[in-house]
């Protein structure tokens, strides 16, 4: 008994020892090398500030509803961008596709070199009208108040386009020439799934044989507090994003009076499959981007954590039930279910002949919209229910970009060097929304997902939220981000 306790303990502490030493090895990467940049040309940032600003005076708004867009809007929008970088529209040439969206070329010295496509758009959402007065300062007034440009549009996505075109004018005036052709494409219907804008985009560009090395478009960023335990501020850059279908679920029986129902009525059994897709959730999985995710967390991590993050052949389900515990590491880990919409009945005592649901899934790497389709037909399994998909947008996730490539360590090194003194641990991760940058994934293995402003406490709730903001001194670092880049494209 004695010998057999001995052995066990020895089993532990040797188990313990490989744990804590597989911790130990945790370490992060070498540092990037930012001595050898090229002299950063000086930007005009008072200007760049009032450039952005006026930028959100247009109310270039996306209705999910389908109801019209202000195209006047858009093209004082396009006008905007024409008078505030002169040189850019003297240098580059200049498209209308999909009727309101931007594609921009600047023709590089090696016509055969891979070019670099960089993303943004110009579509804001809607700010509904109730909660018009809890704004500082009204949406679309573009005010400079307090060190920042306050308004739709600073973070997602103005900012985008305008900090990339204040990189092109600088670097033209400095008298730089790009080694390779440069696009940039600015879609005006992202916000509702940049089906005319984006896609044409890239079929444009497709169509002409362009193949590129390196897509930049929104959907990763700045900040810290991303990871219990996780102190420090880091770059999470999308690598992936996950797919998007909803399912339309309708249920038919007979419709009658109340009085006398029937053993199973369409409202019942609708009622029933939806709570056993909940019941159901999707399996989880730690592969993929995700797991990527984790490993380049890990050496930041405190000891404790990086004991877990070393050793996931024993420690996987731990990891899981954590992460499942809130809503952000659930859809991290699996495709998502959520009922979003319900139809039955007319009168109180009027049983209807039909009733329907909508449920929406963001499908994860490894999985499809057929693939879906069939697990929900699966788990539902009730020949009442039809399950059709709604006429809206459907996406297979994206293919994954690699974290392996030139163009992957260009994304890095950029990071590195966008702001003074400062580099921030660079992560992948999936994309849990979507973005323009689907349309690149069947024709790029290196698209990158990433808005280049530092967020601050509060400011990822107000994309798409009340009092959307940026700082003056985070917007410069979007500029400095886009002439870093640029400059850095030789070497891929
Ligand atoms: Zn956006």
């Amino acid at each position: 008994m004695k010998r057999l306790l001995l052995a066990l303990l020895a089993l532990v502490t040797g188990l313990g020892g490989t744990m804590v030493s597989r911790a130990a090895r945790l370490v992060p990467p070498l540092p990037v090398d930012t001595s050898g940049l090229p002299p950063m040309p000086s930007i005009d940032s008072a200007g760049a500030i009032q450039r952005l600003a006026g930028a959100i005076r247009y109310p270039t708004v996306s209705y999910a509803s389908g109801a019209p867009i202000d195209t006047a809007a858009f093209r004082g929008f396009h006008d905007h961008l024409v008078a505030s970088f002169p040189q850019a529209h003297a240098t580059l040439t200049r498209e209308l596709i999909g009727g309101l969206s931007l594609l921009y070329t600047w023709k590089g010295a090696d016509a055969a070199a891979a070019p670099i496509v960089l993303m943004g758009h110009m579509d804001v959402v809607p700010v509904p009208e109730p909660n018009l007065p809890q704004w500082t300062h009204t949406p679309f007034s573009g005010t400079i108040a307090d060190g920042f440009v306050w308004g739709r549009g600073t973070l997602d996505d103005k900012s985008t386009v305008l900090s990339s075109m204040e990189a092109v004018e600088t670097l033209i005036r400095s008298g730089y020439v790009p080694p390779r052709t440069i696009y940039l494409t600015f879609g005006h219907d992202e916000e509702v799934g940049g089906r005319y804008g984006a896609r044409a985009m890239v079929d444009t560009l497709v169509a002409r044989g362009v193949k590129p090395g390196l897509v930049v478009d929104e959907g990763g960023f700045m900040a810290s507090g991303l990871l219990p335990g996780l102190t420090q501020r880091v770059a999470i850059v999308g690598i992936a994003e996950k797919g998007y279908i909803s399912l339309k679920l309708t249920s038919r029986a007979d419709g009658g009076h109340s009085s006398m129902p029937p053993g199973r009525t369409s409202v019942g059994a609708l009622a029933r499959a939806i709570a056993a897709l909940e019941a159901s959730p999707f399996p989880m999985s730690l592969d993929g981007p995700t797991r990527g995710m984790l490993d380049a967390m890990g050496p930041y991590l405190p000891f404790s954590q990086k004991v877990v993050m070393a050793n996931m052949w024993l420690t996987t389900p731990l990891v899981q039930r954590t992460l499942a515990a809130n809503p952000l590491g659930g859809a991290l880990m699996r495709t998502t279910t959520s009922p979003t919409m319900l139809t039955a009945g007319i009168k109180d005592n009027v049983l209807p002949p039909e009733a329907t649901g909508v449920v929406n899934f963001r499908i994860r790497p490894g999985e499809t919209s057929e693939s879906v389709m069939a697990r929900v037909r699966d788990v539902i399994a009730d020949t009442m229910i039809t399950v059709a998909p709604l006429d809206s947008a459907i996406a297979n996730p994206s293919p994954v970009s690699s974290t392996r490539s030139p163009a992957w360590a260009l994304m890095r090194k950029t990071i590195s060097s966008m702001i003074p003194g400062e580099q921030p641990p660079v992560i992948p991760y999936l994309v849990m929304g979507g973005t323009d940058a689907k349309y690149w994934g069947p024709h790029s293995d290196a698209v990158y997902r990433f808005l280049p402003i530092p967020l601050g406490d509060g400011d990822r709730e107000r994309v798409h939220g009340l009092n959307e903001r940026v700082a003056a001194r985070d917007y410069a670092s979007a500029v400095t981000f886009f002439i870093r880049l640029l400059q850095g494209v030789g070497g891929l």
